[in-house]
């Protein structure tokens, strides 16, 4: 560990020498490759047009943001015709998501007038895997029309020389907003899996570095300026000698307009919410009952001191004042996802083979199997993915060299898409 500072120190300090060197090179009078005019001149003369471009694009994207008008029923309107069930976070996410932009909007109109005390709605979605939180968050994203980014919270160390840096986040912002940073700050950045950097003094999640990753995380979720250029990557030092060579005045992003959106799967905090408030007292007070999704109905009613238990800061919780719980995928939700989701994996299915000019259908009890069968690998809509692989696997192999253009799939076929295959294939010509 020691070694690896010390090499990272001595890159860092190797690569402040290139910088200059590059910085004398460039930016020198008396520097060799100023007194070659053609170089010098071309690349200026592309640099200012991109640099014009991306001022044109920012433009137009903060003109976008200043007009932003939008209502929580619109937005949640909108996710209905992607995202099944989840009716309260989308509520939630929708109100939160008006807010903010509302919030940018009103800054963005008053640069002169002397801001008020703003508390960002930085949201929390908790909920088990694959019940679309990311698929809600990318959705809004696009909707509004502003960059998007996922991130993995297992991956961030404190330091940076271990894993990844937590301003790394920030600079895949940027790069999803093609490198314009007056549009990236005004984006979204989802962090996954944070329910794994709890500190030790919760009941799961990585030891080492838990409760300095929150220490750095809540700087960024509130605001600071982050570098464009990583101290520990060497790429990245050469392009920072090569931008101040350049000209290039943008070397860091304020954070402050970011959206941060945490969510996790938090599988041991219904034990500490049982545990404070009483089995008794959530039969007695909410609406579970043997059918209902009991740790989503326990899960609704975390409150701070809860997280505080399970591992988080309680400056750390506190960046994260929006929470709301989703609900699990039953076999009936997840054949509402293959019917009526406008992003539906089905629809992905057929279009892949009316690629090869096959008209694919899918009548509704093979559906039924599918939806029942995916529920059954305990993965929510994942569980989708994994089923109609196997099933269509040969199929997509196969037909595509036959003169085969329709292929009806059953339930039967479900159950043995081998025998069936082989069925079609003796038909053919
Ligand atoms: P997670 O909750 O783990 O973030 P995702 O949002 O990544 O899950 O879901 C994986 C995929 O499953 C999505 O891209 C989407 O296609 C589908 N999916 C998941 N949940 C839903 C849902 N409630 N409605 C429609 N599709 C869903």
């Amino acid at each position: 560990m020691d070694d690896d500072r010390k090499k990272c120190s001595d890159d860092a300090n190797l690569f402040e020498d290139i910088k200059q060197q590059f910085h004398d090179i460039f930016c020198s009078s008396t520097g060799k490759f100023n007194a070659m005019p053609v170089f010098v001149e071309d690349k200026s003369a592309a640099h200012g047009q991109d640099e014009n471009k991306a001022e044109d694009e920012a433009k137009k994207f903060v003109e976008k943001i200043r007009a932003f008008s939008m209502k929580p029923r619109e937005i949640k309107d909108y996710l209905d015709r992607f995202v099944i069930k989840q009716r309260e976070a989308k509520k939630v996410l929708a109100v939160a998501i008006c807010d903010h932009y509302n919030h940018v909007k009103q800054s963005l109109g008053s640069e002169n007038s002397p801001e008020r005390e703003y508390n960002k709605q930085n949201v929390l979605l908790l909920g088990p895997t694959g019940v679309g939180k990311t698929y809600l968050i990318k959705n809004v994203a696009k909707l509004i029309g502003v960059p998007f980014v996922k991130v993995d919270a297992t991956k961030f160390s404190e330091t940076g020389y271990v894993g990844s840096d937590v301003d790394e986040m920030i600079r895949d912002l940027v790069k999803s907003a093609n490198g314009n940073v007056e549009i990236a700050r005004y984006g979204i950045v989802f962090i996954d899996e944070i329910d794994k950097i709890a500190s030790s003094a919760g009941m799961e999640g990585r030891d080492i570095s838990g409760r300095g990753v929150q220490i750095n995380l809540l700087k960024l979720m509130e605001e600071s300026d982050v570098s464009l250029f990583s101290q520990t990557d060497v790429m990245s030092q050469i392009k920072a000698a090569m931008s101040m060579g350049s000209g290039s005045k943008v070397t860091t992003i304020n954070t402050k307009h970011i959206l941060f959106i945490a969510s996790g799967a938090f599988d041991k905090l219904p034990d500490i919410i049982k545990t404070r408030i009483g089995i008794r007292n959530i039969g007695f007070n909410s609406r579970i009952t043997k059918e209902s999704d009991d740790s989503y109905e326990i899960l609704k009613q975390v409150s701070t001191a809860d997280f505080i238990k399970f591992g988080f800061e309680p400056e750390f919780i506190g960046r994260l004042p929006v929470r709301v719980a989703c609900e699990s995928l039953k076999a009936n939700d997840l054949r509402d996802i293959l019917t009526s989701s406008e992003g539906s994996i089905l629809r992905q299915y057929i279009d892949d083979f009316a690629g090869y000019g096959i008209n694919l259908s899918v009548c509704e009890e093979a559906i039924d199997k599918v939806a029942k069968l995916a529920a059954e690998e305990k993965t929510g809509a994942r569980g989708l993915l994994t089923i109609l692989e196997r099933l269509f696997r040969d199929f997509k192999f196969e037909l595509p060299s036959t003169s085969v253009n329709e292929l009806k799939i059953t339930d039967s076929c479900v159950d043995n898409p081998e025998a069936e295959l082989k069925k079609i294939l003796e038909k053919c010509p």
